[in-house]
């Protein structure tokens, strides 16, 4: 497990030599000769050419949607143009170019399970070794941060969007990054996967450098502190891991779920945390679930983890959807020749994709990827189009009888009377919350949620979500309940 990182290779890795210059303008033309002007320009006109071994050449495009799409409609004509030109080339590999962290790759093939759906993943398959890891560049130069992960540029407080659901962590965040002293500790951020809380975690690593360069920030995920820990154990080196991880001022672990099980790095983990809060340093966890849900992590530990200010991320609502989008939607429009995504075509992904952050833009970077390969202005349709599948896992995600079933479960009531007439408190504000939930979560609309719920009318509906948003804000138990809810739901 190493900190490799796939970077911008045209600029890094400069390609020289006259005679491969030749060769890889002679593989151009016959492409181009072979598919046309059109199709050319649409898929090969951001090929660039990064290295060449015996019998391999690897090239690379700026954006996984391209690097599919060649492999699977173009593979072999660009196999054949090569060999055409040198017949010794048996293999070609296309890189995506784009930088994304270890980090991001991991939580990506997490989020997406084995067989996850590879295509909102901008990554890169390939192998990255030659590439400088970027983190020595734009990390802190008085500190060796060889035990650091990378962190990515994009990932600062003025990228957040900050929304309902995000609010406590962000400000939080922001707390411990811009104090002088410690706040609280640890702060422990948590919530499902793709709501921004590797995002927040960098941003305060950056801010912290950014205002008192001398800092020694550490940040590194549960898995890479476990790794390092166990490599110190084996080259018996351990004297040396606990002086790195002993002198930081601030220590960051992110996805801390994943020491679970693990006992000896727990130990190790917990007397590190131990040492660094007993000096008043900062530490700052991140985990997909709260100190007292971590299963399989010792019970001091989760009770220690507690201790400070959690702050936990809630599923994003419909509002924050469409500020990312818009967001991101101002960040690419400053770009020359950049694509305008019309309003309507934000409004129906951020009413669309309700999964994670991370789909949300996955979504927006493909349609935007399309609409420059074929030349075409965004529109609703083609946004459709290109999304059919990501769209469709996102419908499949949450149905208003799943809705029925979890909240019937969840207050111990039989589903029928969470649809009957009754009026009595105990089944009224479960069918409240049901319907709240089915409003935010589905794209239904009141009246056929009405009709789901015993044929009500969509006033009652209405009536319901304002009523559940009301208790939200006045009654602890109700926000808890609708939290936990929401989240058994989107996972
Ligand atoms: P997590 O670590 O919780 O799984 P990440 O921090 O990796 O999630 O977020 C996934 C993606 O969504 C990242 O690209 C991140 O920049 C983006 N993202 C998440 N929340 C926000 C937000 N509030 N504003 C802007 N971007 C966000
Ligand atoms: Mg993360």
């Amino acid at each position: 497990m190493s900190e490799q990182v796939v970077v911008n290779t045209s600029e890094q890795i400069p390609f020289q030599g006259t005679d491969l210059d030749e060769q890889w303008t002679s593989v151009k033309t016959r492409l181009r000769q072979e598919l046309g002007d059109a199709t050319y320009n649409s898929w090969f006109g951001h090929l660039a050419m990064v290295s060449m071994e015996p019998g391999r050449v690897t090239l690379s495009v700026p954006t996984k949607f391209i690097r599919d799409w060649l492999e699977t409609h173009y593979s072999t004509q660009i196999r054949k143009a090569w060999a055409g030109v040198d017949p010794s080339v048996e293999r070609v590999d296309i890189l995506v170019t784009e930088i994304r962290t270890l980090e991001a790759r991991n939580n990506d093939a997490r989020a997406n399970g084995a067989n996850g759906k590879g295509s909102v993943r901008p990554v890169s398959a390939a192998p990255a070794k030659s590439f400088p890891n970027p983190a020595i560049r734009t990390g802190n130069k008085e500190f060796d941060r060889s035990g650091s992960s990378p962190l990515d540029p994009r990932y600062t407080f003025d990228n957040f969007v900050v929304g309902k659901s995000n609010e406590l962590a962000h400000a939080a965040a922001r707390r411990v990054a811009e104090a002088d002293n410690v706040p609280f500790n640890p702060l422990f951020l948590y919530g499902s996967v793709g709501l921004g809380k590797t995002h927040l975690m960098h941003a305060i690593a950056q801010e912290i450098t950014r205002r008192d360069p001398s800092r020694k920030v550490l940040y590194l995920s549960a898995d890479q502190f476990m790794y390092q820990f166990i490599r110190a154990v084996r080259y018996k080196d351990t004297m040396a891991f606990k002086q790195k991880f002993r002198t930081v001022d601030v220590l960051m672990v992110d996805d801390v779920q994943f020491i679970s099980g693990k006992e000896s790095t727990q130990e190790e983990f917990f007397h590190t945390f131990n040492a660094l809060i007993d000096h008043n340093r900062q530490v700052i966890i991140s985990a997909d679930r709260s100190p007292s849900d971590l299963e399989g992590i010792e019970e001091r530990i989760r009770s220690r983890l507690g201790w400070g200010l959690s702050a936990d991320i809630h599923a994003t609502d419909y509002e924050l959807r469409l500020g990312i989008l818009q967001s991101k939607a101002e960040l690419l429009a400053r770009k020359p020749g950049a694509v305008h995504l019309p309003e309507k075509v934000l409004e129906f992904l951020a009413h669309k994709i309700v999964s994670n952050v991370r789909e949300l833009e996955g979504g927006l970077n493909r349609v935007v990827a399309y609409a420059d390969l074929v030349g075409r202005p965004v529109s609703l349709e083609m946004a459709q189009d290109v999304l059919s599948d990501l769209l469709r896992a996102n419908e499949r995600r949450i149905t208003i009888d799943d809705i029925q079933r979890r909240v019937a479960e969840y207050y111990n009531l039989r589903l029928a009377d969470l649809l009957s007439a009754r009026r009595a408190r105990v089944v009224a504000r479960p069918r409240q919350v049901a319907m709240y939930l089915s409003k935010q979560l589905t794209t239904r609309s009141l009246p056929e949620i009405g009709r789901k719920f015993g044929g009500r009318d969509h006033t009652t509906v209405m009536h319901a979500v304002r009523r559940i948003e009301e208790l939200q804000l006045a009654d602890t138990t109700i926000r808890e309940d609708v939290d936990m809810l929401s989240r058994m739901l989107e996972n």
